[in-house]
């Protein structure tokens, strides 16, 4: 096997440790680097190539899309944007969204948006409550907002108003929260990812749900990760039956073209006027083709049923072959958003996967190995990333 080479980049901040990997082109799930060696990517560019890379209709939609208009700007109409918002509305039964293009800069419209949502009944100070294991983004709101102190450290003052809570507790977060008139909304991630792909249980999402109604706080879903059909709704929140009054969304929205989002329900609609929030590239007219036509490629090829298909075929293939395995802890997660968690750090895998297995994988909270491909994955190819995986962990 052609061994990697470790590129330099002299030039680049150092923000990144890198895995010793350049990429060149890809298609399907498959990537290949600069010297034409070949990897499976069960990463998808952290849960975002929903449909793979090179995937021709899009390839197309996106070059018909840059021959009329790139980029406009948000002083005038983009009509792709009231496409894709009916899309969202439509899949989350909410009624209006906001469109930008990251995941920090969603969550960063959904806290203003809760915070407004207080002031404007009068809450000087207002407060959201969010999780443990928490990871929203790292502006310096989504930073407070998020739990990870290899995050937040080195970076403040940051902001006030975040009260932190045990997840899956809906005592603690009662007690927490009694008495306290400043909560104005509960900001949470279905299923943590950076976190370490903890999921919220159903049953707590409808006590959240109930507690919000009957405070009149506003119910924050951030599905940048688990959204989008990866577990196998078009939201992960979906799962519980409960409906948000905010989710952000982000990653799997563009297809790897930046596009994200933040929907509203009533309660959380009308709470922007104009000149409260903005943004220059977000809703441009290319994010906006990428987004319609990842929904309408994602419902042709029926990429939500192969997400429970093979999501489900993949974790019962990583516990039958890892069971007894020294040092594996569980197989847990839903759809295509999986985590294989080891009782000890192994972030070394990452590097070992692509050098000796050619698998692209990350690992998250230090001990949990993320599997999150792009939704298009086929059952041979799950086989492939069980056989290409297990031997690392069994050998680690
Ligand atoms: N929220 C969640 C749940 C995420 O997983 C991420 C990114 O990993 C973010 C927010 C931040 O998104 P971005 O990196 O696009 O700013």
């Amino acid at each position: 096997m052609q061994d990697t080479v470790k590129p330099s980049e002299p030039h680049v901040m150092t923000t990144y440790g890198r895995v010793p990997v350049a990429l060149e082109r890809g298609q399907g799930v498959r990537v290949w680097d600069v010297n034409g060696k070949e990897y499976l990517d069960a990463l998808g560019g952290i849960a975002v190539n929903t449909l793979g890379h090179n995937h021709s209709k899009l390839v197309a939609a996106l070059h018909d899309q840059m021959t009329k208009l790139i980029h406009t700007s948000n002083y005038y109409y983009v009509p792709g944007q009231e496409k894709l918002a009916a899309l969202l509305v439509e899949r989350s039964k909410m009624t209006n969204v906001f469109f930008c293009s990251t995941g920090l800069e969603a969550n960063e419209a959904a806290i203003k948006i809760s915070r407004k949502y207080g002031v404007d009944k009068g809450i000087e100070k207002p407060v959201i409550v969010v999780f443990d294991h928490a990871f929203h983004g790292r502006s310096i709101a989504t930073m407070s907002a998020t739990a990870n102190p290899k995050v937040r450290n080195g970076f403040g003052p940051l902001l006030d108003g975040f009260l932190r809570v045990p997840a899956n507790d809906f005592v603690a977060l009662q007690e927490a929260t009694e008495g306290n008139p400043n909560i104005v909304a509960v900001m949470m991630e279905p299923i943590q990812g950076e976190g370490g792909l903890h999921p919220m249980r159903a049953e707590f999402m409808k006590q959240v749900r109930e507690l919000c109604d009957a405070k009149d706080w506003l119910f924050v879903v951030d599905e940048i990760q688990a959204g989008m059909g990866r577990t196998g709704k078009w939201f992960a929140h979906q799962w519980s039956g409960i409906v948000p009054d905010v989710m952000s969304l982000a990653k799997g929205l563009g297809s790897g073209v930046p596009v994200g989002a933040v929907v509203a329900g009533p309660k959380a609609a009308k709470v922007l006027q104009p000149g409260n929030h903005g943004t220059t590239f977000g809703g441009n007219p290319l994010a906006m083709r990428a987004g319609v036509e990842t929904i309408a490629i994602m419902e042709e090829e029926g990429l939500l049923a192969n997400a429970t298909k093979v999501g489900d075929y993949l974790q019962a293939a990583l516990n039958q072959a890892l069971a007894g395995t020294p040092g594996f802890v569980e197989v847990r997660g839903q759809g295509l958003m999986i985590g294989v968690e080891l009782n000890k750090p192994c972030g070394e895998l990452i590097t070992r996967g692509v050098q000796e297995a050619g698998l692209l994988f990350s690992v998250t909270a230090d001990t949990v190995i993320r599997i999150v491909p792009p939704l298009i994955l086929t059952e041979a190819e799950a086989d492939e990333i069980v056989t290409k995986l297990v031997p690392l962990v069994k050998s680690f």
